[in-house]
C-alpha cells in the first residue's frame, strides 16, 4: 500500500477524472512571453510525465487593461490559439492534464491602462486605475468569458478564474477597493456580484463537461478585508453558478504578512480551508507551504482539503508525483520557498527558474545527456556548487570522485539551517545525502585534497567555497569578538548584547539567530501571534486587531553597515522586506552610515560619515563579524602552479554576491558541458 493513499487517490468530477490529488498551482514562470511555444510546451510536458494530476498554467491576461504589465500574454488571436495548441497536445501526449488561469489583475496591473471598481491606487502599483463604468464592466466579463472559450478551443481541459491575491475579481469583494453605489458597489450581495456573473458566464461560454476551478481568498490578510461568512457566502454562489472546484487564495500581494516565504511554517493556512470544508460539495484544494508528499498527505488526512495545491515545489522537481509513487519520495529535491529563481526573478523580469534545480523552465536548453565519453573527475567541496556538478555530471555517466575537509557534506548550507525561519535548508541537505547515496560517485568527507591527490583525473573542479573577509578593525582579535561561521558552527557563543559588523545576507541571518529562542517557523500558533494573524472568523481579513505579538528578542542587537542606504536593500526582491519585518519585531537596532573606529571592553567604537562626526560606542559584550566573504582559492592556485588548470566554481571563483543560487547553476551548467 502506498505511503500517500490520500494523496494518491484519484478525484473523480463526474465528467472527468484526475489521476491523484495533486495540483501543480499556478505559476508565472515568463515563458509564455518568450514566443517559443515548444519550450513552453516541454516545461509543462516535463511536469505532466511526472504525474502531477492537473496542472494550471501562469495568469494568461483576458484583455489589454487586465494584463498583470503590457504585453502579458493571452489567448487574443487564432495565432494565439494555435500556440497554446502546442502545450496542451504536448501535455495531452504525456497523459496529463491543464487548465489555463484566467488572470485579471484590476488596480495590480503595471500599467496606466488598469481599471477597477473604483478609482483607489494600490500600495504596490504606481498607476491610479480608472473607475469602470457599466460598460465597461460588461466588458471585462465578456472578456474573462471569451478567454476561456478560447482557452477551451486550445485545448485545455479547464480554467482556472483567478479570484483572490487581491486581483481585480477580489477588488470588487471588499469596501477598500469597492466604493461603488451602483449594483456592483455597497452591500456584499452586490460586492459578490462580479465573481459570481463572471463564473455563470464562464460556465456558460466553456459548456458542462470542462473544469472550471474559482480561486478565492479564504483570508484577505488586509484591513476591511472579507469576513468568514462572507467567504462562504461566495463560495456557495460560485458552487451554485457552476465552479468544478475551489482553490484557496491566502492573502492579498499588498498584505504585509508573509504567506510563501520559507520562514512562514509548512502547511500554515489549510486550517483556512479546512473552515470550508463541508459547506460547499464540490471539491476543494488547499494551499501555501506545502511542499513534501509527506505534508500533503497529512493535509489531506486531516479533513481540511479534497486536494493539495504545490506551485514552486514542481519547479524544484517535476516528478515529485513519480517519485512518491515509486518509494522515492527522499530523491524529491525540495522546494526551499527561498522565491530567489522563481519570484525573485518574476519581478526582475526575468524567467523564473528554480535555485535547487537551474533546469526548471530551462529544459530545452540546459539538458545532461548521457556522455560517450566518460570521464574521471575530481570535485574539491561538497558544498552546493560541488554536490551540484557532482550529481548532475554522474547523471551524465562520468565517474566523479568528491572530496570535503569536513566531516559532513553542504558546506554552507549547513550554517543556514541553523538560522531560524531557515530550516529548509536541512532538507537540502538531506536531499544532497540521498542523491549521493544512489549515485556512483565516491565520496572522500574528512579529506584534505592536495595538488598530488588530483593528478592522474581527467577534470579537476575546485569548489572549496568562501573564508570570511577580514574587516581589519582595531582590536577585532579581542576575546569578545566572534566571525559568524564560529557563531553558526556553535563554536563561539554571545552575550546579551550584541554589535554586529555587517548587514549582508549574513548580518541578517545572524541577527535572526540571535535574537529568537525558538524558531517561530516551528510553531504555528507562535507564528501566527507574532504576524497578528487570527482566525477570519472572528476578525475580517484575519488580522489579529493587536497587531504583530512577537516574543521578547532574547538579546539587544545593533546590526551595523558601512553604507548609507536602507539596511537589507540588497536582500531578495520579495523576501527582503520580510528580513527587515522579523528583525524590526525583534526590536533590532538598524545603524547604516558608520566607520568602524575600534573594539575594546566596551563595545563597537563607530562614527557617521566621511567627516567621522559623532563618535559614540556601541555598548555590546559580543561583536559578531559578518563582512562579506573571499573566495577560498589556495588549493586553486598550487594546481595551477603545478600545470594542472582546473574549473573554478562557486565561491571560489567570485565571492561577491554569492549565494547557492549561482553555485548550484554555475555547478550544474558545468557539467553539463564535460
Ligand atoms: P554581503 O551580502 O556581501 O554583505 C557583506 C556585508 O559586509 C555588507 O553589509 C557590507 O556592508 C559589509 N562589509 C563589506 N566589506 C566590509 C569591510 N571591509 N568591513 C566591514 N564591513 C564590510 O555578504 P554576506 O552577508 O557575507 O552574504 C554572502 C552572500 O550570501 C550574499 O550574496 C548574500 O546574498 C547571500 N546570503 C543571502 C541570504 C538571503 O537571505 N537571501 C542569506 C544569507 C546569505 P558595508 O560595505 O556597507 O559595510
Ligand atoms: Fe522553491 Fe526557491 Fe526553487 Fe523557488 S527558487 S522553486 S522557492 S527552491
Amino acid at each position: 500500500m502506498s505511503s500517500y493513499p490520500n494523496l494518491l487517490a484519484p478525484l473523480d468530477l463526474g465528467f472527468t477524472t484526475l489521476k491523484n490529488r495533486v495540483l501543480m498551482g499556478s505559476m508565472h514562470t515568463g515563458l509564455e512571453e518568450t514566443k517559443d511555444w515548444n519550450r513552453v510546451a516541454e516545461f509543462y510536458a516535463t511536469r505532466a510525465r511526472g504525474d502531477v494530476g492537473l496542472m494550471v498554467t501562469g495568469g494568461m491576461a483576458p484583455n489589454r487593461e487586465g494584463g498583470v504589465f503590457p504585453g502579458a500574454a493571452g489567448l487574443f488571436t487564432d495565432e494565439d490559439i494555435a500556440n497554446h495548441r502546442i502545450v496542451t497536445d504536448r501535455v495531452h501526449e504525456a497523459d496529463g492534464k491543464i487548465a489555463m488561469q484566467i488572470l485579471h489583475a484590476g488596480r495590480y496591473a503595471y500599467s496606466p491602462e488598469c481599471v477597477a471598481p473604483s478609482a483607489v491606487k494600490s500600495p504596490i502599483s504606481p498607476f491610479p486605475p480608472k473607475e469602470l463604468d457599466e460598460a465597461g464592466i460588461e466588458k471585462q466579463i465578456a472578456d474573462i468569458a471569451t478567454a476561456a472559450k478560447r482557452a477551451r478551443e486550445a485545448g485545455y481541459d479547464g480554467v482556472e478564474v483567478m479570484g483572490s491575491e487581491g486581483y481585480f475579481l477580489n477588488q470588487f469583494l471588499v469596501t477598500h477597493t469597492n466604493k461603488r453605489e451602483d449594483r456592483w458597489g455597497g452591500s456584499y450581495e452586490n460586492r459578490m456580484r462580479l465573481p459570481i456573473e463572471v463564473v455563470k458566464r464562464v460556465r456558460a461560454a466553456v459548456g458542462d463537461d470542462f473544469i472550471v476551478i474559482y480561486r478565492l481568498s479564504m483570508i484577505d490578510l488586509i484591513p476591511g478585508g472579507s469576513t468568514w461568512d462572507e467567504v462562504v457566502m461566495l463560495a456557495k454562489e460560485i458552487e451554485a453558478v457552476g465552479a468544478t472546484i475551489i482553490n484557496t487564495g491566502i492573502g492579498w500581494h499588498e498584505a504585509r504578512i508573509p504567506t510563501i516565504a520559507t520562514s512562514v511554517p509548512r502547511r500554515a493556512f489549510t486550517w483556512v480551508t479546512k473552515k470550508l470544508m463541508g459547506e460547499v460539495s464540490i471539491p476543494v484544494i488547499t494551499s501555501n507551504r506545502i511542499n513534501t508528499p509527506e505534508v500533503g498527505e497529512a493535509v489531506l488526512a486531516d479533513g481540511c482539503a479534497d486536494m493539495v495545491s504545490m506551485a514552486r515545489p514542481f519547479l524544484a522537481d517535476p516528478d515529485f508525483v513519480a517519485k512518491a509513487q515509486s518509494g522515492q519520495a527522499a530523491k524529491i529535491a525540495p522546494c526551499i520557498a527561498c522565491n530567489q529563481a522563481c519570484l525573485d526573478h518574476t519581478f526582475s523580469g526575468k524567467i523564473s527558474s528554480c535555485l535547487v534545480n537551474p533546469r526548471a523552465c530551462f529544459e530545452t536548453e540546459l539538458t545532461l545527456p548521457k556522455t560517450d565519453a566518460t570521464k574521471t573527475i575530481a570535485i574539491v567541496g561538497a558544498g552546493p556548487a560541488g554536490l551540484s556538478t557532482a550529481i548532475a555530471a554522474d547523471q551524465r555517466g562520468h565517474q566523479v570522485t568528491l572530496f570535503d575537509r569536513a566531516a559532513e557534506i553542504g558546506g554552507q548550507l549547513n550554517m543556514a539551517k541553523q538560522v531560524p525561519g531557515k530550516e529548509e535548508f536541512w532538507g537540502l541537505v538531506d536531499w544532497y545525502r540521498a542523491m549521493l547515496a544512489d549515485s556512483n560517485i565516491t565520496v572522500k568527507l574528512n579529506t584534505e585534497a592536495s595538488a598530488r591527490d588530483l593528478k592522474g583525473f581527467d577534470e579537476v573542479i575546485i569548489a572549496t567555497g568562501v573564508l570570511p573577509r577580514d574587516p581589519q578593525i582595531d582590536g577585532q582579535d579581542g576575546p569578545n569578538v566572534v566571525s559568524y561561521r564560529d557563531l553558526l558552527q556553535g563554536k563561539a557563543s554571545a552575550g546579551d548584547k550584541v554589535a554586529i559588523v555587517g548587514a549582508g545576507g549574513i548580518g541578517f541571518d545572524v541577527a535572526e539567530y540571535l535574537v529568537t529562542d525558538d524558531s517561530p517557523t516551528e510553531n504555528l500558533q507562535e507564528w501566527l501571534e507574532e504576524w497578528g494573524v487570527t482566525d477570519p472568523e472572528d476578525q475580517r481579513g484575519g488580522l489579529a486587531p493587536e497587531g504583530p505579538q512577537p516574543e521578547k528578542p532574547v538579546r539587544h542587537v545593533t546590526l551595523l553597515q558601512r553604507k548609507s542606504e536602507k539596511l537589507g536593500k540588497r536582500l531578495g526582491k520579495t523576501t527582503g522586506w520580510i528580513h527587515r519585518a522579523a528583525l524590526k519585531l525583534k526590536q533590532v537596532e538598524m545603524v547604516g552610515g558608520v566607520n568602524y573606529e575600534r573594539i575594546d571592553s566596551a563595545g563597537l567604537h563607530v562614527s557617521d560619515g566621511e567627516a567621522r562626526e559623532n563618535p559614540r560606542v556601541i555598548e555590546a559584550d559580543t561583536i559578531v563579524l559578518c563582512a562579506g566573504q573571499v573566495s577560498e582559492r589556495s588549493l586553486a592556485d598550487a594546481l595551477i602552479e603545478d600545470g594542472i588548470t582546473p574549473h573554478i566554481i562557486g565561491g571560489a571563483d567570485v565571492a561577491a554576491e554569492l549565494d547557492a543560487k549561482r553555485a548550484i547553476d554555475q555547478g550544474t551548467r558545468l557539467a553539463a558541458t564535460l
